[in-house]
């Protein structure tokens, strides 16, 4: 029999899957308030740890469940501190998951699908075909792969010595073509007596997925980020072909709607700077326009190439000229610095060499838009 892993299940998913190894159901909260202690708080990778559970009971868990991470396939550290693992999850389902550690924060950067199926003309995971979806399991997997590389677990730790201090859905895929799992994932991740990573520093980041916009609002009520990258219905339907089913003006007015948007939880906007195609001061100028009134940040990106990629990044100057017309409208600092570029870690770089695999059925299933 493969045993079962108990990472990234719900509380009640938890609890009972104990119940079923044993656990007397009166009993089932508690001990699972228990294992969701070790594994979360401490790390455990082991039954044997969980102490405080009795020996009996820990080689019945051990009979049944796993803790075991994903296999690591490659483990780099840039230059800059920047860390990238490549994981994987079974053959040929392999994704990336980026640590940036910055003076004042630590933003691990997670997966939510291996590939993606969008295609945005500028990013490199689009040039991969989808694999599939990954489950809340494989999710948050990534978030305690960093937290055992790190030495970062909660438990005893004071809060500023902590690593890894916000998450952000902005590695492989789009995480609103996958809302179930990442919606779990983000559940388990942010539970206050767990990994302990509250909403307000979790970022899922859209390619503009209009109809479930409100959806992770309600349900999810983490921050937002989306991948605007220009202004102009045709240029977008260009860059992000997602566009020309979701129109700007339908993106922008989800965001105006967006449950809980306020000025102190802004909503990103993400904008690549690609020379000569979106970096103009008219569209600088479009842009502010377009946003007034939505309680919005301007992350401006810095192109990050990639080999055969069809773009270059805006010069260093017009960078400035754009980031000028942003700052004059009131929007501070919002040039994001590359970061790892040189192992390949920086935005839209990420790519696995995982095998399509049943690909055309998938991604039918995945493009099916939900109501
Ligand atoms: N699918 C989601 C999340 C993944 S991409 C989304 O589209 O938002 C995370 C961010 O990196 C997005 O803003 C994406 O547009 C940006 N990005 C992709 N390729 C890039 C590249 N080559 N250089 C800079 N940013 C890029």
């Amino acid at each position: 029999m493969s045993l079962t892993s108990l990472i990234g299940l719900t509380r009640t998913q938890l609890a009972d899957e104990l119940t079923a190894a044993g656990v007397e159901p009166k009993a089932a909260r508690m001990r699972s308030g228990q294992v969701w202690h070790w594994i979360y708080q401490r790390g455990a990778t082991s039954f044997d740890e969980m102490t405080n559970i009795s020996k009996t009971l820990r080689t019945a868990f051990a009979e049944r469940f796993t803790l075991e991470r994903p296999e690591i396939v490659t483990a780099q550290i840039s230059e800059d501190g920047t860390r990238k693992w490549l994981l994987r999850f079974g053959p040929g389902i392999e994704v990336e998951t980026v640590f940036i550690p910055d003076e004042d924060r630590g933003t691990l950067c997670i997966s939510s699908q291996v590939g993606c199926t969008l295609t945005c003309r500028f990013c490199h995971t689009g040039t991969q075909k989808l694999v599939r979806n990954l489950t809340a399991q494989e999710i948050v997997a990534q978030v305690l792969v960093a937290r055992d590389a790190l030495a970062d677990y909660p438990a005893g730790k004071p809060t500023e010595l902590r690593k890894v201090t916000n998450v952000v859905m902005m590695g492989m895929g789009e995480p609103l073509y996958n809302f179930d799992n990442v919606r779990d994932a983000i559940a388990v991740m942010s539970d206050g007596e767990g990994l302990t990573l509250s909403k307000r520093r979790i970022t899922l980041s859209t390619a503009g997925v209009v109809p479930m916009i409100q959806k992770t609002g309600e349900e999810i009520g983490c921050m937002l980020a989306v991948s605007l990258h220009a202004v102009r219905d045709e240029l977008r339907d260009e860059l992000v072909p997602l566009n020309r089913k979701y129109k700007i003006d339908e993106l922008l007015a989800a965001c105006r709607a967006y449950p809980g948007v306020s000025n102190a939880r802004r909503i990103t906007f993400e904008y690549v700077m690609l020379k000569g195609v979106n970096d103009s001061i008219a569209d600088a100028k479009l842009l502010v326009k377009r946003l007034a009134g939505i309680p919005a940040k301007i992350n401006l990106i810095p192109f990050n190439a990639w080999p055969g990629a069809p773009y270059e990044c805006s010069d260093w100057a017009q960078i400035e000229k754009f980031a000028d017309v942003v700052n004059a409208a009131g929007y501070a600092s919002p040039v994001r610095t590359p970061r790892g570029r040189d192992i390949m870690a920086a935005c839209g770089q990420l790519k696995s060499e995982s095998i399509k695999q049943r690909a055309s059925a998938k991604l039918a299933e995945l493009q099916r838009m939900p109501a």
